[in-house]
């Protein structure tokens, strides 16, 4: 039995623990925040709850092995709930929402744009082969050839092959513009085929799960510790320092939080070759976001997230075009009867995430720019929804700072990169460049990141020390 030590609880860190216990060894996890969960994670305020994370969580779909593991680290056992749609955009006052199915996406697109019909057809053909490839149509066969053409596109090329207004809306705001159209027509095809759903009671439920599932295998979790350095004898590390002073040896270690600073801080190392390269990879880039919550009235006329376009002056402030609202009436407990959260967030890019991140050096400058931009948003809000005026309270606002702070992230992203167009995500090997027990398990190994993503780097981790121990057989059985 070895010994592995985990710097930092959030899901990669928890997933590793899980699988180096299910493996025969001993995981102690090391996480500085005072709980587990990292980004997943969800706070009170007062008698509302803000959920911080998932919109959507690839692998709700029996047939995956995502699925597997899922129910391995105890994500799913409050059960899942599939909303009836990801996101609506509105413009003009008409709608457009991504629901069930491809042949009913096929359908709501031509009945928006019916001139836009041959285009229609080639994407609902490319989220088709999508689902096939990720093995959710029940092996029913399809032309994957049909994907190809969108390899070159990123997102706003793809809405400009569409002359409709709010298709094209439709196309570039959810992931951004920027974005490579093959990551949205995957997000597509999950969603459509029943993968993209949500674990019952939310984010910080789900971390919770994870917790209990660590602790019920006798895990060792230590909160409120965050380790300062390891300590090297050689090309092996030996143990890894505190901040409270203590010094904790292990056989084994996997670092998991944002290599950029961690992994540089921890090792005294530059970054692994792997990873400096998809950092000044021109394909990759870092975005984050701002949010803002509010309580209102249930009663919202849409489910999961509405789009909408801001007006001028909201753009200049924010840096974005789109405003995306999301309604969290399907979980009753998120705020007393009657009454819902509402979050609203846009999109950051580096640039803007680092003037924020700049900004909150000045305690006085960082409070009055997240003021102006509530009044900001919430000013959005009741333009859209004149009704709302004078019932949204706001509960919160956080920014890529508060991100930084939380998790220690680079420049306050959650996700890994965000990947363009002619870019084949591939997993950073992850290893510590000539440290021989030092493994690295965590969302940046593999563009975009995202909840399987930090869990899979775990898993992965733990199977590369069974080898190491000559476990084949035992990580062979991982489930
Ligand atoms: C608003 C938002 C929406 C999102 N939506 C989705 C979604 O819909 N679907 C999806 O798949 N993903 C989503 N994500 C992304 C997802 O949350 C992340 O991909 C995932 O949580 C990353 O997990 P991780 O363990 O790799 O990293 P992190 O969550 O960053 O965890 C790293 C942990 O390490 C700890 N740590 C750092 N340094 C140290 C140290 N020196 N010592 C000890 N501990 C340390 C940190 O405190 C943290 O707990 C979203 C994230 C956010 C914020």
């Amino acid at each position: 039995m070895a010994k592995i030590i985990i710097i930092g609880g959030g899901v990669a860190g928890l997933s590793a623990g899980i699988y180096a216990l299910l493996s025969g060894h001993k995981a102690v996890i090391y996480e500085k925040h005072t709980e587990a969960g990292g980004n997943l994670t969800g706070w009170q305020r007062g008698p509302y709850h803000i959920d911080n994370c998932i919109h959507w969580l690839t692998g709700t779909n029996s047939a995956t092995k995502t699925y597997k593991m899922w129910k391995t680290l105890g994500v799913l056992d409050n059960g899942i709930y599939s909303p009836p749609s990801l996101y609506t955009c509105e413009l003009d006052g008409r709608r457009l929402s991504l629901c069930r199915g491809a042949d009913r996406l096929e359908n709501e697109l031509i009945s928006v744009s019916p001139a836009d019909i041959s285009e229609i057809r080639s994407f609902a053909s490319a989220v088709r082969a999508a689902a096939y490839l990720s093995g959710l149509c029940g092996g029913k066969k399809t032309d994957i050839t049909k994907l190809f053409r969108y390899f070159k596109m990123t997102a706003g090329e793809l809405a400009e092959k569409f002359s409709h207004p709010l298709i094209k809306m439709f196309l570039s705001s959810f992931l951004t513009e920027d974005f490579g159209s093959l990551g949205l027509i995957f997000v597509f095809a999950s969603f459509c085929y029943g993968n993209a759903d949500l674990p019952r009671g939310g984010s910080k439920e789900a971390a919770r799960n994870m917790v209990r599932r660590f602790l019920s295998l006798h895990g060792e979790l230590h909160t409120g510790v965050a380790a300062e350095k390891l300590l090297l004898d050689k090309n092996t590390a030996r143990s890894v320092l505190l901040d409270d002073g203590t010094e904790v040896k292990g056989d084994y270690f996997i670092l998991t939080a944002d290599p950029e600073p961690s992994y540089v801080r921890l090792t005294g190392k530059s970054l692994p070759r792997a990873l400096y390269k998809m950092k000044n990879n021109g394909k990759l880039s870092r975005f984050s976001s701002v949010h803002c919550a509010f309580s209102c009235p249930r009663n919202l006329d849409f489910d999961g997230d509405l789009v909408f376009e801001m007006t001028e002056d909201a753009k200049i402030l924010s840096g974005a075009k789109y405003l995306t609202l999301r309604n969290f009436s399907h979980e009753s407990s998120y705020a007393p009867e009657g009454e819902t959260v509402l979050q609203a967030f846009f999109f950051c890019r580096e640039d803007r995430c680092r003037q924020i991140i700049d900004l909150d050096r000045n305690k006085k400058a960082y409070e009055k720019i997240k003021k102006i931009t509530a009044e900001c948003v919430s000013g959005q809000i009741e333009l859209r929804y004149p009704g709302l005026k004078g019932k949204l309270r706001l509960l919160d606002v956080w920014t890529p700072a508060t991100y930084r702070k939380f998790t220690g992230s680079d420049c306050g992203t959650y996700m890994s990169y965000a990947f363009s167009s002619g870019y084949v995500p591939k997993t950073c090997r992850n290893r510590a460049d000539g440290i021989k027990n030092v493994y690295l398990a965590t969302q940046w190994l593999q563009p975009p990141g995202g909840l399987p993503t930090a869990a899979n780097a775990g898993k992965n981790a733990v199977a590369c020390i069974n080898r190491a121990e000559n476990r084949v057989s035992r990580s062979k059985r991982m489930p």
